[in-house]
């Protein structure tokens, strides 16, 4: 441990014998890196756990102010820890994520340290040397839990739009006055997308939301909540060794979800008889004008096709029990109501759009990683969190070993199976894949 530094929760169980040297550093005190310190705990592993901010620090700094977990408390399960209130069925807000997460700190004397900017982390004769703001580190073994929603994802068409519009990113984007006065361009129709055209037309700015391939699902299904069918049914413990396509089971985006007091659905249709202007996936940006995509009819067309296939087999799973864990009849809603024919094209220099809130996804960073282990995209190579480097892991990433590896709820699974990884890994007895 470098002189003069302790862990801000002082916490740690085990004194650092040789300075500046564990088994194992973990990059990020996310919920991630601390179910994975966690875990390497139970198994005696001496670490460490690095970050830049406080803990918890991307829900403190990256989100914006009315956002609430679209998943429910009882959904709130880490290793050791869940959530032990009264409103299981309810969603948190930004305030009570953070407390949930400190909580878990504390509850578990993470080794945490706090302010401590990992800037490199290069090959040594040891394992790993890991640069920070303040000091060095030699560690075995590495642990890449610095998130996956580091960096908002913009278009290279973005680079095209007029100076006098305001542009902002859900990093940057706090709540409708930030914006202009005047129309609001919201693009991508995801979670995030759905979630910030509802709330700045609601302030009174008309705006219009371009949409391309999507996830529709309803908040409530007979009488559940979606992810308690989600969960039941096992969608959510697919693994990544069993899709047939893990590159696309990666990118499927965020389902259209929103946590809400009155647990309502946000889709398509709400937005759009409450005055939203559909437009499709904006393909370009050329002289001022915004390029939409035709196809807006077929991407609806096909989110309600696959909705209608998981409500199927939610149905299914309950044809096959003898009691029924629903609390109604079996459901179908309305198909996603577009125009036959949607507009393609829109003048930015026209006055009617004054801002435009890019909701088009986001990317880990992985900038201070030099070991030769990322892909052409920046992406860490690995298979199921193993990363193509001995002893250096990745953790938090969509699809990691499970659909649910990006989600709170996930990380305990696929911590434990890392941590026993590692624990091999030092202890030299690697077995084959896990
Ligand atoms: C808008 C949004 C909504 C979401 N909603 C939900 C939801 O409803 N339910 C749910 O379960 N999940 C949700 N998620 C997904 C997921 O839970 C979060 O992204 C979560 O923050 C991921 O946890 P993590 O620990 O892997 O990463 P993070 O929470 O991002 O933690 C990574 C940590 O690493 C630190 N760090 C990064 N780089 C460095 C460095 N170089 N040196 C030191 N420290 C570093 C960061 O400061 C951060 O504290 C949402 C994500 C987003 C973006």
């Amino acid at each position: 441990m470098p002189e003069g530094l302790e862990p801000s929760r002082a916490a740690s169980p085990r004194s650092h014998q040789n300075a500046g040297t564990v088994d194992a550093v973990i990059i990020g005190a996310g919920h991630s890196g601390l179910a994975m310190g966690h875990h390497l705990a139970s198994r005696g592993i001496d670490h460490v756990i690095l970050e830049r901010g406080e803990v918890a620090n991307s829900w403190r700094t990256e989100r914006w102010d009315s956002l609430r977990l679209l998943t429910p408390n009882w959904q709130a399960r880490l290793p050791g820890y869940a959530y032990a209130g009264n409103d299981r069925d309810d969603f948190m807000d930004m305030p009570a994520v953070i407390r949930f997460i400190e909580g878990y700190a504390q509850s578990t004397e993470a080794p945490v340290f706090t302010g401590t900017e990992v800037t490199t982390v290069s090959p040594d004769d040891n394992g790993y040397q890991v640069e920070t703001t303040q000091g060095s580190w030699s560690a075995r073994s590495v642990v890449a839990a610095s998130g996956g929603f580091n960096i908002p994802h913009l278009p290279a068409c973005a680079l095209g739009v007029p100076d006098h519009i305001a542009q902002f990113t859900p990093h940057s984007y706090r709540n409708p006055s930030q914006l202009p006065q005047g129309g609001c361009m919201v693009v991508g129709g995801s979670a995030t997308g759905l979630q910030l055209a509802d709330e700045v037309l609601r302030s009174g700015r008309p705006v219009t939301l371009s949409i391309g391939e999507h996830v529709r699902m309803p908040r409530n299904y007979r009488g559940r909540d979606v992810q308690f069918w989600m969960d039941a049914c096992g969608l959510l413990d697919e693994r990544f060794d069993e899709v047939d396509d893990l590159v696309r089971a990666r990118q499927v985006p965020s389902p259209q979800l929103v946590g809400t007091p009155d647990h309502e659905t946000l889709d398509i249709n709400a937005l759009t008889d409450q005055g939203v202007r559909l437009v499709g996936r904006l393909a370009t940006i050329r002289d001022g004008r915004a390029l939409f995509s035709g196809g807006l009819n077929n991407v609806c067309a096909l989110a309600d096709l696959k909705m209608n296939r998981m409500l199927n087999t939610f149905d299914e799973w309950v044809d096959e029990r003898d009691d029924d864990p629903g609390e109604g009849p079996r459901e179908r809603f309305e198909p996603t109501r577009v125009d036959k024919r949607t507009q393609l094209d829109l003048d930015l220099n026209g006055g009617g759009i004054r801002s435009i809130i890019w909701a088009t996804g986001f990317r880990p960073d992985y900038s201070w990683l030099k070991v030769p282990v990322l892909d052409r995209k920046g992406m860490i190579r690995h298979h199921g969190g193993v990363a193509q480097a001995p002893g250096l892991y990745v953790l938090g990433l969509n699809f990691l070993r499970r659909r649910k590896s990006s989600f709170m709820h996930g990380a305990d699974d696929d911590t434990s199976d890392l941590a026993s990884h590692l624990h091999d890994y030092l202890g030299g007895n690697l077995k084959s894949a896990i």
